[in-house]
């Protein structure tokens, strides 16, 4: 029989306290609003693919509450990180920075445009890049030729810088846009998990020339599956809009396509969604940040550990709560999230480290002891905003 440790029925016993004794999954979707509304619809239209009244609203609605200038949305969140970084150029053969302690479709997207990821350690304040880190890094690693920068060992040119905010929680992505301009580099923000995350009033996604958001079942609101790009940059936009679109030139009748593009467009009825749903945001995320606090104060007594929260002058968006084993617990972790899957309550651990991933073994990286520390010490809880009605 497997051993498991007191830690983890007191752990159990503590989540139980929020989430009651039935079966929970770790984010579950809530459909309070206009959602089957606007859905019929679609259907009744006949508008249900990629083209559609509910696109541009949603992408207007959108644009409306990020203060994005720009919006395009697409058929999910890696497609909107590979378009993203087409679209700025960054090409076979280049190298992308992009921190270990990531989804994997921050690397995959780096892959997808041909181009290398090079994996950089997080901080433990922001658990995304730091940028005094990055910048000492890159001062050793690079080499400026021709006006361009270069991976010293590799020979490849660096082209590209992916932060991405953890859990909703802010990387400074001000402060890597700088590093960025200092060597060259195109930034894309993965705000995939940082919809109603906020800087300073500023949206998070906005500190280089594209942020990327996902709407994936899982996140703060869902199309079903999708995503999209935000940026500032207008003919930026146009070029990604085209490279969305199959690149089809604008015709009555006739099929004229002048480069080689993707169908990566969001279809009506997932827009249909994420109109309604974007309706609910400001209720889901009073609801994720009321779920913060009751998580804090259950298991707070348990003295193994801290639940994650947000750095002074940023506003998280809390769309996933997050449990900080102390390091002496942290052997513990895995039969702590068993015994919690075992008595049905979804949890799981950060993403392993992409350096450690066969998918990505052979990709550069700098050591990476923050992201390696906080992969052994982190358990996502059970987040649905519905568990703080
Ligand atoms: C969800 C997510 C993505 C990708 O989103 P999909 O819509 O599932 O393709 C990318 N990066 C991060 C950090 C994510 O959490």
């Amino acid at each position: 029989m497997r051993q498991v440790g007191a830690d983890g029925l007191e752990f159990v016993r503590a989540l139980q306290a929020v989430v009651g004794s039935r079966a929970v999954g770790l984010r579950e979707p809530v459909f309070g609003g206009n959602e089957k509304r606007y859905l019929q619809e679609c259907i009744d239209t006949g508008y249900v693919s990629s083209t559609g009244p509910f696109v541009a609203r949603f992408e207007n609605d959108l644009a409306d509450y990020a203060a994005a200038h720009n919006v395009i949305a697409v058929v999910n969140g890696t497609a909107a990180l590979h378009l993203a970084l087409v679209a700025l150029g960054i090409k076979p053969g280049d190298e992308v920075i992009v921190p270990a302690l990531t989804f994997v479709a921050t690397a995959n997207a780096v892959a997808m445009a041909g181009a290398v990821p090079h994996f950089v350690d997080v901080s433990w304040e922001t658990w995304g890049i730091s940028a005094e880190k990055l910048r000492s890094y890159l001062s050793e690693l690079l080499q400026q030729r021709d006006g361009s920068f270069f991976n010293r060992k590799t020979g490849r040119p660096v082209t590209a810088v992916v932060p991405m905010h953890t859990l909703g929680f802010l990387a400074d992505a001000d402060g890597v846009a700088e590093v960025a301009k200092e060597f060259g580099l195109a930034l894309v923000e993965d705000a995939a998990e940082a919809l109603g995350s906020f800087v300073g009033g500023v949206h998070a996604g906005l500190a280089g020339q594209a942020g990327v958001f996902s709407f994936n079942g899982n996140k703060t609101i869902t199309t079903g599956g999708g995503g999209a790009i935000i940026t500032r940059d207008s003919s930026l936009a146009k070029r990604i809009r085209h490279l969305a679109t199959t690149a089809k030139l604008p015709h009555r009748y006739e099929f004229e396509h002048d480069i080689v593009g993707y169908n990566y467009r969001m279809p009506n009825l997932n827009a249909a969604l994420g109109v309604a749903q974007l309706e609910q945001l400001p209720a889901f995320l009073e609801r994720q940040r009321t779920l913060h606090l009751i998580y804090a104060e259950a298991l707070d007594s348990l003295e193994m550990g801290f639940s994650a929260s947000e750095r002074p002058g940023t506003v998280s968006n809390y769309w996933l709560q997050a449990f900080v084993l102390d390091s002496n617990c942290a052997e513990s972790k895995n039969a702590i999230i068993e015994t919690c899957l075992d008595n049905e309550i979804a949890v799981r651990p950060l993403w392993k480290p992409l350096n450690r991933l066969a998918a990505h073994h052979s990709s550069p990286s700098d050591d990476t002891p923050v992201a390696d520390e906080l992969y052994s010490r982190v358990i996502c809880l059970p987040s649905s905003p519905k568990l703080a009605s």
